[in-house]
């Protein structure tokens, strides 16, 4: 043993290192435009550049930084480029990574109001700020977790439990119990099917509900499914509404599903993971309509409010039924410290980062015009590119354009001027992997009603139509 020996042993190389580190980042924001989006590699390209490791001696920062460089970075897709168009475009800011620097430094856990009294208020105070912002109804309690997927898991265990029998008490095994089922649109994430699953109501415990041609839920589909169930014993347990859907950006009629939860006594939790962040612009906030009879609502900043991820808020006006679930208090962690919220008590996870950090940053640093005028910005892109695409014949929209989505395939006809299907598919598959490979710019697919289709998500706070206007080079 050696009363002196400590793991970090040099702060000046450190400072050097953390100084080049913040030049590195710099100039890589700076000049991403002329990298290609999308990465190269073939699979287990990365064994081969990667030195062997770790050394007995341990090896420089300076030297780690030359490898990162030429081993990692060529494997690297590059998801804060302002031609990813790809899934959904997000954006690491210069505030937000600012947030993420300062938290790994102070490397707090804010499991209890105690082990840092100021994640959690922050984490309260900036969720309370970023509600008033997106003109969501007041008093609702908020929380952070990683991912949408984990908190519409949170809200539906919330929901399963409020359906009152007592599961947390009596489990679902060695009893008879009806069927429960969730609800939403053939429409809606696959997260929500998932956390169905992972919550035992099994694929039977779920109904799709057909959307319309806009890919929004059919609600009168939705009443009659409800009514049909509850005839045939089953308990309806939740609808889940999206507003922004995935594939095309399609919102929910929020009212009418709303009055539905209400009337047949199902919790109604809106997953506005993509499209919540957009109503920071007065002008998108018709998807809220009907949002005050949400018993939750998923949004998440860490998609399209310049958030580092990962970064998912959870707003509930029931948090005393995510406390019943999920509260669990060993002896090792009681606290006397009063009336405070104790973040573990709402959730799976004990350890939580301090994600409100890099999330105040950004609101605090931009500012509520920047941010407003930035994702209008991208809404107005959507619409000029959905415009030069419209006024094609060689071009056809699967979908309207929604939010900072388009979705379009290209449209091969035949003779008699009837559209070939299968040659379509080809062309625009092709179109796709022309522009993919080009590195220019990277856009993801989707099928609707079994038509393929190109899907560009414009989201990254620096894209300009420079970036965007690619995408008619390769028409
Ligand atoms: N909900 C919607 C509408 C989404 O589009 C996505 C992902 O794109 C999710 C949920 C899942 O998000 P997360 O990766 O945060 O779990």
């Amino acid at each position: 043993m050696t009363d002196d020996l400590i793991l970090d042993q040099n702060p000046e190389e450190f400072r050097r290192a953390a100084h080049a580190a913040v030049d590195w980042i710099a100039d890589y924001l700076e000049n991403i435009d002329a990298r290609p989006v999308l990465s190269r590699d073939a699979p287990g390209s990365l064994a081969t550049r990667l030195p062997d490791g770790p050394t007995t001696q341990g090896r420089s920062f300076e030297e780690l930084m030359g490898t990162f460089d030429d081993a990692v970075m060529p494997g690297i897709t590059h998801w804060n480029h302002p031609a990813f168009f790809a899934y959904f475009a997000i954006t690491g800011s210069q505030a937000g990574i600012l947030g993420e620097m300062l938290s790994s430094a102070l490397n707090v856990n804010g499991m209890l109001w105690k082990t840092s009294p100021a994640v959690t208020e922050l984490e309260i105070i900036v969720l309370d700020r970023l509600r008033g912002l997106l003109g969501l109804p007041e008093g609702l309690f908020g929380i952070i977790n990683d991912t949408s997927s984990i908190n519409t898991f949170l809200a539906l265990a919330a929901a399963r439990e409020a359906l009152g029998f007592d599961i947390r008490q009596e489990g679902m095994t060695g009893r008879t119990l009806p069927q429960f089922r969730i609800y939403f649109s053939d429409q809606a994430h696959s997260s929500v099917e998932k956390a169905a699953l992972a919550l035992g109501l099994g694929v039977r415990g779920v109904r799709k509900i057909a959307s319309d041609r806009a890919f929004a839920m059919d609600a009168d589909a939705l009443e009659r499914a409800v009514a049909e169930d509850r005839k045939a014993g089953v308990v309806p347990c939740a609808v889940v509404a999206t507003t922004g859907t995935t594939s095309t950006a399609a919102i929910d009629p929020l009212r009418r599903i709303g009055e539905i939860a209400n009337r047949e006594s199902m919790w109604l939790h809106v997953d506005a993971a993509y499209g919540g962040s957009a109503t920071i612009d007065p002008r998108s906030r018709s998807m809220w309509n009907g949002v005050e009879q949400a018993d939750s609502i998923v949004v998440n900043p860490h998609k399209w409010l310049f958030t580092p991820v990962d970064c998912s808020v959870l707003w509930t006006k029931r948090p005393e039924m995510l406390r019943e679930t999920f509260s669990l208090i060993p002896e090792y962690l009681r606290t006397d410290s009063g009336k405070v919220i104790n973040y573990m008590d709402y959730g799976l996870q004990l350890g939580r980062r301090f994600r409100a950090l890099k999330l105040w940053l950004v609101l605090e640093h931009y500012g509520i015009d920047r941010l407003q005028a930035v994702i209008r910005n991208h809404i107005g892109l959507a619409k000029r590119l959905a415009d030069e695409l419209e006024n094609r014949d060689d071009i056809e929209l699967l979908a309207p354009q929604s939010l900072g989505v388009v979705v379009f395939r290209a449209v091969v006809r035949d003779e008699k001027g009837d559209v070939n299907e299968a040659a379509s598919e080809r062309r625009t598959e092709e179109l796709l992997t022309k522009m993919n490979e080009s590195g220019r710019l990277f856009v993801s697919h989707t099928k609707l009603r079994d038509r393929y289709g190109i899907r560009v998500a414009i989201g990254n706070g620096a894209t300009k139509w420079e970036q965007v206007s690619r995408v008619l080079e390769f028409l």
